[in-house]
């Protein structure tokens, strides 16, 4: 993918400061955190989803997250992190080339995720059976 962002600077075509990479993957500073320390994880591989992605790319950027999110969360003082994976516009995916996104967390930072809602009596079923019906 020749003007992929992502590809661009896993082969350092473009700058970025690289935290950790090897072989399968570059783990490199968000340009505009969330929070101090937001770090996106990606594949070399290019694919535009995880949905599209190798299951072996996605197994080493895993390893990749567990080795290197303790150095992140101890250099900067945080508590926690949430990873997440925005797959498509409507979710927020703006680069498509596979990437999760490791956002630390600090206490009384005042992020707030996703509010919780409540099914219609009988919905829930409705809504597993559909998705199993899905699966074929
Ligand atoms: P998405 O919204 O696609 O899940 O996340 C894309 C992320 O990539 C955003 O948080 C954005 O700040 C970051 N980003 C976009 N362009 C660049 C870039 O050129 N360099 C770096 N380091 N991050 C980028
Ligand atoms: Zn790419």
């Amino acid at each position: 993918m020749d003007d992929c962002i992502f590809c661009r600077i896993a082969r350092k075509e473009l700058p970025a400061h690289i935290v950790f990479e090897n072989e399968h993957v570059v783990a490199f500073l968000d340009i505009q955190p969330s929070a101090k320390g937001h770090t996106l994880v990606i594949p070399r591989a290019h694919s535009a989803s995880i949905l599209e992605a190798e299951c072996d790319d996605m197994r080493e950027v895993c390893k990749v997250v567990q080795h290197i999110t303790p150095a992140i969360l101890s250099s900067l003082g945080a508590q926690g992190f949430n990873l997440t994976v925005n797959t498509g516009a409507v979710a927020g995916q703006v680069i498509f080339h596979t990437h999760w996104h490791i956002l630390p967390r600090f206490e009384g930072d005042g992020k707030k995720m996703w509010p919780h809602t409540a099914y219609a009596p009988g919905e829930i079923e409705k809504i597993a059976e559909g998705i199993r019906s899905h699966l074929g």
